[in-house]
């Protein structure tokens, strides 16, 4: 086993050897590198005591913000190397927090703490690897198994729950039986976790490449986080558009849609609110009349708890409102959309309807693939010519307004969106001349009226 192991690290482990310490590169970077993935970061793990880092790399800006836990980051280049003193965790009293960490001297001890073996593997670029735990041969079996007894370490830290389906996820890898079996038994320890490590763990799961049969598989811990999602569990559709559960179909959709946040949680949400709005008419047909109102309040309520940020929130809440309304199928309906939903909005939107029709009867996807392309050929064609969708693109501004004579005040916006209503629907050119003639035009009847 060869790792080539960048010059900047490498000359941190030289520099620890040189002066008597061991040093390693570990973790995360060490299964990237086997796996022949680029690794985000390289972290070292030596058997120098935290002060005695510091004084080696004096000459090195250094950052001692995880001090506490004997992390010390040395900065080359702008890039921050993390490296850490040999540990052990303590009890952990809280399931969250090692009560204390302690200093060790064996890297062995260093690798039992770590969660999961494909991360507790180090590598010395004259040693070797340091493989304790079967670390690579997990790695080329595919699976995600803890570093000894896995209610014990989940007992621990209650977010390891989380993180072993985020690597699951990632690497399209199984959940070890035993690791998985505990997974299911422990999972109200998530109950105890902060939120915000919560939701960071749950994103990273939801972009992982292999988050479809996790989904099925682990839906009680999902449930145990985002209980709103529950109902959708086994709930039949009795509708020809549908083949598959609710939930069944809320997997496939995630699956379905590209990997971006925003359009995997509005995948997972979109459909949350069906049993409340379920109804089933004369022939046996299901319904779920304002569904997408309904899954856009509980979508609201999840995120609200698990803290998002506004951004991703607005992103994801517009998308699940609007994703069972029609795409724009003329071009006049699609400068309509484009100002609704923005550009960014409106190419996410398509995504979306595609995802929910990959997720739908097969049977039913060429009628609306084919009103997809449509939607999908005006939008990219508006984009490309630049059309106009909003006020701020119109030809004029509010100053040419007030030279054609108009008062300054809520006239002029009123104005700016009346002509911007004429562009919008195609009667009226966005150019400047145009614009002009038409604002004199309304200045003369608004004056005469
Ligand atoms: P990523 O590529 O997502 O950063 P990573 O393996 O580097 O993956 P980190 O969260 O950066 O994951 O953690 C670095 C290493 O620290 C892990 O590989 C693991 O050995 C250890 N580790 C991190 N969090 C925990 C935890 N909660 N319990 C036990 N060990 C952990
Ligand atoms: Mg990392």
């Amino acid at each position: 086993m060869n790792i080539n192991i960048p010059s900047a690290p490498m000359g941190l482990i030289h520099r620890l050897n040189g002066a008597g310490y061991e040093a390693y590169v570990v973790g995360g970077c060490v299964r990237d590198a086997i796996m022949g993935r680029t690794p985000s970061d390289w972290d070292i793990c030596t058997g120098a005591m935290p002060q005695q880092v510091i004084d080696l790399f004096s000459d090195y800006s250094v950052a001692k913000t995880g001090l506490q836990h004997g992390t010390v980051m040395v900065i080359e280049d702008g890039v921050g190397y993390e490296i850490t003193t040999f540990r052990t965790d303590g009890a952990y009293s809280d399931h969250r927090h090692p009560d204390r960490v302690e200093f060790v001297s064996d890297l062995r001890e260093d690798l039992a703490r770590r969660d999961f073996t494909i991360n507790a593997m180090a590598y010395h670029p004259e040693r070797g690897l340091v493989d304790c735990f079967g670390g690579r041969e997990d790695l080329a079996a595919g699976l995600v198994r803890c570093v000894g007894d896995p209610d014990q370490r989940f007992q621990e830290d209650g977010l390891r729950l989380l993180r072993a389906l985020r690597f699951a996820a990632r690497f399209g890898f199984q959940v070890e039986t035993e690791t998985g079996a505990a997974i299911h038994r422990n999972r109200s320890l998530l109950d105890s976790i902060a939120v915000e490590r919560i939701f960071t763990e749950l994103k990273g799961f939801l972009v992982g490449q292999g988050v479809a049969p996790l989904l099925r598989e682990y839906r009680d811990l999902i449930a145990q986080v985002l209980p709103e999602l529950a109902p959708m569990f086994d709930f039949e559709q009795h509708n020809p558009h549908h083949c598959w559960d609710v939930w069944e179909h809320t997997v496939r959709a995630v699956e379905a849609v590209e990997p971006e946040i925003a359009l995997r949680l509005t995948m997972l949400f979109h459909d949350s609110g069906k049993p409340d709005c379920f109804s089933l008419d004369e022939n046996g047909v299901g319904h779920f009349y304002r569904h997408g109102h309904r899954s856009e309040e509980l979508a609201a309520q999840m995120l609200t708890r698990l803290r998002c940020d506004n951004r991703l929130r607005k992103q994801v809440l517009l998308q699940v409102r609007t994703h069972d309304q029609p795409l724009p199928q003329t071009e006049a309906a699609g400068r309509r959309f484009l100002n609704r939903m923005g550009e960014e909005g409106a190419l996410r939107s398509l995504a979306v309807h595609r995802a929910d029709m990959q997720a739908q009867a097969p049977e039913t996807w060429p009628e609306k693939q084919a009103l997809l392309d449509n939607a999908e050929n005006i939008l990219r064609d508006l984009l490309a010519k630049q059309a106009c969708f909003g006020i701020r693109d119109l030809a004029i501004n509010g100053n040419d307004l007030l030279t054609l004579g108009y008062r300054s005040g809520p006239a002029l916006g009123k104005e700016l969106n009346r002509l911007l209503e004429q562009v919008l629907d195609g009667t009226l050119a966005n150019c400047r001349e145009a614009l002009l003639k038409q604002g004199e035009k309304d200045l003369v009847t608004q004056e005469r009226s």
